[in-house]
């Protein structure tokens, strides 16, 4: 995909050619595809191989312009030398012939500045459908015509993503046009006294970071239409990648003996996978669940750098570190966590970790208090807590895992809502039960099967009065999958133990974290090691996972993100609505971002199989994983509307 900003200044000669420079220095700097296109050119001091010169950019890189005329004048004037008229429509042509990259498209001269007998640059800015950059001076005498540039754009319903100043620094001058226009200032550059690879390369570092970036192309597209230019040239081609997995390898959740196809993947930005085929195919399952921003998302790719730089590990027991203290304050601190109370972090590395270690302080919670050793839990029918022994013990016992049965500690299933077989078995076996455990509100990997909060709500009021400990897996639903927080929010109950995964490091690394309330930690406090949790894993609170989990965290906190995940939570209703009439489909069902179609065919969740499906999806460049006769989409969360209409588009086609 591709996008652009249009360089346009208040007058000639006020810098745009040299913030056009900057930014791409930045762009490059950032590791992000860039393009310079000058549609315009008059006049012999030539733009475009100066850029090129001062980024050490090959020439080639960059198209020549549309029209080019060598006198310094308006390009009107210049063209009516020549003969000729300027014609929008081939530049628009050359515009959309250009790859994908972010662009950075210079105009000329000013916005009003004709371009030929009827139209200006304003038209020429409609006519590419791209916003506006505007560069003002700091000159004294300059706020009028900023301004008057401004209003003009916005008549003519010309976007302006902001405005960078060039000149000396002039605070009341700030001031006053912040006053008068809600268009962001975006940065201010001095004049550089000397152009040289050197001076662009620093003050492209300095006055144009990546908040500063995204601000002038979208947060949205500059993801999707970055790439990764390194992978170039070494990308592995598709058969001898497959060919070598198949020797070397052993996939999860796979059986080699169907000779099921592999796809290598060489990439993935934003809500794209690029694989070794030249396919670009939008991810709708969020990579199994765990991917929130979008793949590869410059920050915390960042975070993850700068950690490994300066501590990549060491042993948590005995030592701390910041990352895994930060970590655990921004949790605990969460308005709901700490309204519930859950105000230790206990770290493993997956969900399956979680959970066991949730398992585990629960059972030896009560031996900790002097009770009889509690050898049952209580779980919920159709639920899925991770593959490890322990996770797998309180997991649907006739689903896949149902061969290792024998080898597991006792637990009872209660279907969700049946209230009645719940206490039933809390009088036949009274004071056996360590804890309850559950999915709130949505069982994953059952098939997005969701149940209601009231229920959720009495069996926990009802396994607490008994002093039954609580533990909400929250692996899958945590970190705003539902809209919420964390879907236990929905049920007003306070858990005893809480499992995060998945979303935790926005997809980069694994990490989990168990939360505690304090009066489970504090029933293994005491003088004697016997009562502590010997529990650990060589990795606990690898610094590198925690410090990706931060900035995770920093950008789920973002008014940005938080307004994109309510905007998806909205359109996934909708758009499940939609296709609730298709006579394929039996039913549909929506839980914040999660959407959810069942189709018919016939079978059980276990007898269906929509593989092929799968296969045709990725044809219309759509990665769908179906669970049984479960269709579902799962976005992250950078996906723009178009793109999650489009996957829904895909799906009701193939349907
Ligand atoms: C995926 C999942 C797990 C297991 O997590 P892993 O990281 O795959 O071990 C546990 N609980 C729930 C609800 C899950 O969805």
């Amino acid at each position: 995909m591709k996008n652009g900003i249009f360089i346009s200044g208040t007058d000639t000669g006020i810098g745009k050619t040299v913030v056009s420079t900057l930014l791409i220095s930045a762009l490059k700097q950032q590791g992000y595809s860039y393009g310079y296109f000058k549609p315009i050119q008059t006049g012999t001091e030539l733009d475009t191989p100066l850029l090129s010169e001062l980024n050490s950019v090959p020439l080639t890189q960059f198209p020549s312009p549309a029209y080019y005329f060598p006198e310094p004048m308006a390009p009107s004037r210049a063209a009516a030398l020549h003969g000729v008229e300027i014609d929008l429509g081939k530049i628009v042509q050359a515009w959309q012939d250009l790859d994908s990259r972010s662009w950075v498209v210079e105009g000329a001269g000013g916005l009003l500045v004709p371009i030929n007998s009827r139209q200006t640059t304003r038209d020429l800015i409609r006519a590419l459908g791209l916003r506006m950059l505007l560069i003002a001076s700091t000159r004294l005498g300059t706020i009028n015509h900023t301004l008057l540039t401004l209003e003009a754009a916005e008549r003519a319903g010309v976007s302006v993503a902001g405005v960078v100043l060039v000149g000396d620094d002039d605070p009341e001058l700030e001031l006053a046009l912040r006053q008068v226009t809600s268009v962001p200032i975006l940065t201010r550059i001095p004049i550089l006294s000397e152009l040289t690879p050197d001076s662009i390369s620093q003050a492209a570092r300095e006055k144009f970071s990546l908040p500063v970036l995204k601000a002038i192309f979208g947060e949205q597209t500059f993801f999707e239409t970055s790439v990764v230019q390194e992978t170039q040239g070494t990308c592995v081609s598709d058969s001898s990648l497959a060919e070598r997995d198949r020797n070397a390898v052993w996939h999860p959740y796979s059986q080699h003996g169907l000779g099921e196809p592999i796809l290598p993947v060489v990439s993935a930005q934003g809500a794209y996978l690029k694989l070794a085929d030249g396919r670009e195919v939008l991810d709708g399952i969020s990579s199994w669940w765990v991917n929130v921003h979008g793949h590869s998302h410059p920050e915390i790719a960042h975070a993850i750098y700068e950690q490994a730089r300066s501590l990549e590990h060491v042993i948590f027991a005995g030592f701390t570190h910041e990352p895994a203290v930060k970590l655990a304050e921004a949790l605990v601190q969460q308005p709901t966590l700490q309204k519930v109370g859950l105000s230790k972090v206990f770290y493993s590395d997956n969900g399956s970790t979680a959970v066991e270690a949730a398992l585990k302080m629960a059972f030896q919670y009560h031996v900790n208090r002097g009770s009889q050793p509690r050898e049952r839990f209580l779980a919920l029918s159709n639920s899925y807590h991770g593959d490890t022994l322990g996770a797998m013990a309180v997991g649907e016992p006739e689903g896949f895992h149902k061969i290792f049965r024998t080898l597991l500690p006792q637990v009872d299933f209660v279907v969700p809502g049946d209230l009645k077989s719940l206490k039933d078995y809390l009088v036949k076996n009274q004071d056996q039960y360590s804890a309850f455990i559950f999915e709130p509100l949505v069982q994953g990997a059952a098939g997005m099967k969701m149940y209601s909060p009231y229920f959720l709500k009495e069996a926990v009021e009802i396994c607490q009065n008994e002093g039954i400990l609580t533990i909400a897996d929250e692996v899958f639903s945590g970190f705003y999958r539902t809209g919420r927080c964390f879907a236990f929010e929905y049920a007003g109950i306070k858990p005893d133990l809480l499992c995060l995964s998945k979303g935790i490091t926005g997809g980069f690394l694994p990490l989990a974290v168990t939360l505690a309330s304090e009066q489970v930690f504090k029933a293994f406090l005491s003088q004697e090691v016997r009562t502590a949790f010997l529990h650990g894993h060589s990795y606990t609170a690898n610094p590198v996972a925690c410090a990706a989990a931060l900035a995770s965290w920093k950008i789920l906190q973002s008014e940005d993100c938080q307004k994109r995940i309510q905007a998806i939570c909205q359109q996934t209703e909708s758009e499940v609505a939609k296709l609730r009439t298709h006579p394929r489909v039996s039913s549909v069902r929506s839980l914040g971002t999660i959407g959810v179609i069942e189709v018919e065919m016939g079978g059980s969740y276990f007898t269906g199989n929509l593989k092929s499906l799968t296969r045709k999806a990725l044809d219309h460049g759509v990665f769908l994983r179906p669970l049984g006769n479960v269709l579902y989409v799962l976005p992250p969360y950078c996906m723009t509307s178009g793109e999650l209409a489009r996957v829904y588009t895909v799906i009701g086609e193939l349907l």
